[in-house]
């Protein structure tokens, strides 16, 4: 079978690589792809755009393609897969409906306070009710935070340490700060403790979890600084326990598929949980996402056993109850990213990078989040540059592997966190 992944990220090289694994897979094309998976063997990128939806139902019957996998969360919130559906074309990922769940966050609120899975307790505000806002703020008190209700790439949710950087927030998601994004906010309950990702898959009438999952937001060691799409993940996290996995399914995930299906919302792709899991225990889940997590993807698929293409397909094809228990490897993942300096802020693109053999040869798995191919070289083409993954026997086993990768790849200003993982391994000598 042939597939097509669409996205650019360190999730779709991810994607590619692990259904390139599988041997009823024989190609997977990229729309657009990055220079990662230019150089995956039997991988070829497509110069179209992530949202060129004919282009890519063109490519589709040009290429004989059994199999869509929508990596990125626009897209998805354009109505990609409803269009390809249209189209009689395989696809996985939710339907525009569906999306919902992560395009718009008052929405998503508004689901979980009606099916009751528990999360942060929130109210939301459009801009014609900014003195609403503003009173609101005031009585519930900081910390808060304050959220943009549409996407804005990670970039419109402010935890406000004061009442005042709260009404500042309002004041710049309303002054169109992210533009129509923004027209909406939601207001809520800062919750304590830490966060993981539960990613599920589902074909709209069974759920299955993955391995939980534990990122690292902040741009800084010692998790300080501002927030960015991810500097290293691993999987499988252990402050998830198998106790809170079953809560997890019980309690979000079941719920929230069997609600979907009564409101008729076509929903077969990824469920992503994000979760705070406070000190004492209890799950509240931060957000929803309509897709596979970068970095997570990252971590997670390396360890998994089961063909990648027939898991998707189960789904695509509402036969996920039949499919035998997903197979794991023992042991754990690793993912560390290299990103250009400067980021979260202002950085530089289209310096050469320099050996990406070197951790092949090592055993890392180099994925690529922002390169491109450019006259057989690799350069950097985005704030996060790659994820270096590795897995191991144990947590201190795989992160040796994954920062000796780190250690031969070189491209002018990387920057990477040397604290990854710091929770669930020994110090690195
Ligand atoms: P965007 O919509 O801009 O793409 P996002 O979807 O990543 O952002 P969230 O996941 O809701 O937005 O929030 C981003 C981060 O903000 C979370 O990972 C968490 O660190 C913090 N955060 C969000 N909500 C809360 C909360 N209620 N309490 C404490 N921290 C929160």
């Amino acid at each position: 079978m042939k597939v097509l992944v669409v996205g650019n990220g360190g999730r779709e090289h991810a994607l590619a690589w692990k259904l390139l694994q599988s041997n009823t897979v024989e190609t997977v094309f990229c729309v657009p792809g990055n220079g990662g998976t230019a150089i995956l063997e039997n991988c070829q990128n497509l110069s179209l755009t992530a949202t060129d939806f004919y282009g890519i139902k063109e490519a589709v019957q040009t290429h004989e393609i059994g199999l869509v996998v929508i990596g990125p969360e626009v897209p998805l919130a354009m109505g990609m897969a409803d269009y390809l559906h249209q189209e009689k074309i395989p696809v996985f990922g939710p339907s525009q409906s569906g999306a919902q769940l992560e395009a718009s966050k008052s929405w998503a609120k508004a689901f979980m306070q009606d099916v009751g899975i528990p999360t942060a307790r929130s109210q939301s505000f459009t801009d014609e009710e900014i003195p609403q806002a503003l009173a609101y703020v005031e009585e519930q008190g900081a910390p808060i935070v304050v959220k943009a209700d549409g996407l804005a790439a990670g970039k419109g949710v402010t935890v406000a340490a004061t009442v005042e950087e709260a009404k500042a927030a309002i004041a710049e998601s309303f002054g169109g700060k992210f533009g129509l994004s923004g027209e909406c906010i939601v207001i809520e309950e800062c919750l304590i403790g830490q966060e993981a990702s539960v990613l599920a898959i589902t074909d709209g009438l069974t759920v299955r979890p993955l391995l939980p999952a534990q990122d690292h937001k902040a741009v800084g060691e010692g998790d300080t600084g501002p927030n960015t799409g991810g500097m290293g993940v691993y999987a499988p996290a252990p402050l998830v326990t198998p106790e809170m996995m079953e809560r997890v399914q019980r309690e979000v995930l079941e719920p929230a598929i069997a609600s979907l299906r009564d409101r008729n919302i076509d929903y077969r792709g990824v469920l992503y949980a994000g979760l705070m899991i406070s000190p004492e225990g209890d799950i509240k889940v931060l957000e929803f996402n309509c897709r596979f997590g970068d970095p997570e993807t990252q971590a997670i698929l390396p360890l998994l056993e089961t063909p990648l293409d027939e898991v998707l397909l189960a789904c695509v094809n509402q036969t996920l109850a039949e499919l035998p228990p997903l197979r794991w490897k023992n042991g754990a993942s690793a993912c560390v990213v290299m990103a250009a300096g400067g980021y979260p802020g202002d950085y530089k693109t289209g310096d050469v990078i320099t050996g990406l053999e070197q951790a092949e040869a090592i055993g890392a798995v180099t994925f690529h989040a922002g390169t491109e191919l450019q006259n057989g070289q690799v350069l950097t083409k985005g704030g996060r540059v790659l994820g270096v993954t590795a897995i191991g026997t144990d947590f201190d086993d795989a992160f040796a592997k994954a920062y000796q990768g780190v250690e031969q790849i070189h491209f002018d200003g990387s920057y990477y966190r040397r604290d990854i993982g710091h929770r669930v391994r020994s110090p690195i000598a």
